[in-house]
């Protein structure tokens, strides 16, 4: 569909060559001002063609063709017809109530640490995915049509505070699917383990991970699922619906993305101030590129279960330490699981607690159901699958295998597993 955008901008480049005369005139020497000007103008353009053609690779028709319409160059204006075109060829996901939601952990770069003779090992081999398999697993998402959605695109609040399912407007093929990646702390237990030690900005503001390799060399690039994601998206545009990236679930105990930000674990810590104030500046870049913030309680507590004055003393701890960095957030990812009840519709305290407390879309764990979701008056409800190393072995066991209309679980699985 791509091509219809480019037809046009051809046949004019064709027009003007045949414009141009066999016997040149002499010309005047060239105004160096006008030059530079014209060559400005022309990189102006360049980039503002770049920015429609990512927002309809995201199916942002509207936008693409707004920002098309009002340019003052023409040969952007004549962009907007290919772009209509192409907006008459999506249509609304037909079931709206039926959309899929995987997550993740941070990934394993170094499956060689993670994997040796260390107690945390098991735990990595069951709760983890390694990064050569996200990196598999991401191409097959793709290869299969799926595409990144936030769930604030599908289900949201209308005037009367009632929630209630929004369109999403794909091409004929394509298949909606949330992701999401839980405790995007780099927990101190993680430490040599193989695992990227925190996000970083680089000089260009884009975010990126450090990795410190088995010889100690630190290096910086894509070494988990948020960076990854962002370049594959690079790389991929129609891989997400409107610059959707996925939920990211964070607790406040060990800080944020790597940062010991927390003042009520790390009174003594030097650096507190300004790793507050660094982790803010990567969450502030990361909701610029689409990823949504998600609460995973302050302690990783079990929600449905605690106390609700613990619950309550937990939720404040997040919102004084966790919320100024990472900002306001709808969405509570529930840590363990830990829903606060079963299939039915959610009542009582610990929901009037939470919904006080701003809190409107939430996330449970079914790693045995493809999807599950439930619409109450005022609160959006998700299961998520689990993508780890349990669920392969769960999988590969054939009980209640649900992955399989995602990833064929024997081609992502790394041999390092064995
Ligand atoms: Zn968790």
């Amino acid at each position: 569909m791509k091509n219809l955008r480019l037809v046009i901008s051809l046949g004019l480049a064709l027009g003007l060559a045949g414009c141009s005369a066999s016997q040149e005139p002499p010309t005047p020497a060239p105004d160096p001002a006008a030059v530079e000007k014209a060559e400005q103008e022309e990189a102006r353009v360049d980039g503002v063609r770049a920015e429609i053609n990512r927002l309809a690779d995201g199916y942002d028709y509207d936008a693409a063709i707004k920002l098309a319409k009002k340019d003052s160059a023409e040969q952007l204006n004549q962009m907007a017809s290919g772009l209509e075109e192409e907006k008459g060829q999506v249509s609304a996901w037909e079931e709206p109530n039926n959309i899929p939601h995987l997550f993740f952990h941070s990934l394993i770069v170094d499956p060689g640490r993670a994997f040796d003779e260390g107690s945390s090992s098991q735990g990595y081999a069951d709760y983890m995915v390694t990064q050569k398999e996200f990196a598999a697993i991401l191409d097959e998402l793709y290869a299969r049509d799926y595409v990144l959605v936030n769930p604030e695109d599908f289900a949201s609040l209308d005037g009367q505070g009632q929630m209630e399912y929004r369109d999403i407007m794909l091409p004929q093929g394509k298949k909606p699917v949330v992701l999401s990646i839980d405790d995007l702390s780099y927990y101190e237990y993680m430490e040599g383990d193989g695992f990227a030690s925190k996000l970083v900005l680089d000089k260009d503001g884009k975010v990126r991970n450090e990795y410190v390799d088995a010889e100690g060399k630190t290096q910086v690039g894509a070494f988990d699922v948020t960076t990854m994601v962002d370049d594959f998206i690079a790389e991929h545009p129609d891989f997400t619906y409107r610059d959707a990236r996925g939920l990211i679930a964070m607790t406040g105990y060990n800080g944020a993305f790597g940062y010991r930000t927390s003042a009520s674990q790390y009174p003594q810590s030097k650096t507190l101030e300004a790793d507050q104030k660094k982790a803010a500046e990567i969450a502030e870049a990361m909701k610029n590129s689409g990823w949504v913030f998600a609460s995973h309680s302050w302690g990783h507590i079990a929600t449905g279960t605690v106390s609700m004055d613990r619950l309550k003393r937990d939720t404040k701890l997040w919102k004084a330490e966790v919320e100024p960095i990472v900002g306001k957030t709808g969405h509570y990812i529930y840590p363990f699981g830990s829903d606060i009840a079963r299939i039915q519709r959610y009542a009582g305290e610990r929901y009037q607690f939470f919904k006080d407390q701003g809190f409107g879309y939430f996330y449970g764990v079914d790693g045995t159901t493809r999807t599950w979701m439930q619409q109450g008056d005022e609160y959006q409800r998700q299961m998520r699958i689990n993508v780890d190393g349990l669920q392969f072995a769960k999988e590969l066991r054939g009980d209640r295998p649900v992955l399989g209309s995602f990833v064929k679980v024997e081609d992502v699985i790394d041999p390092a597993r064995e």
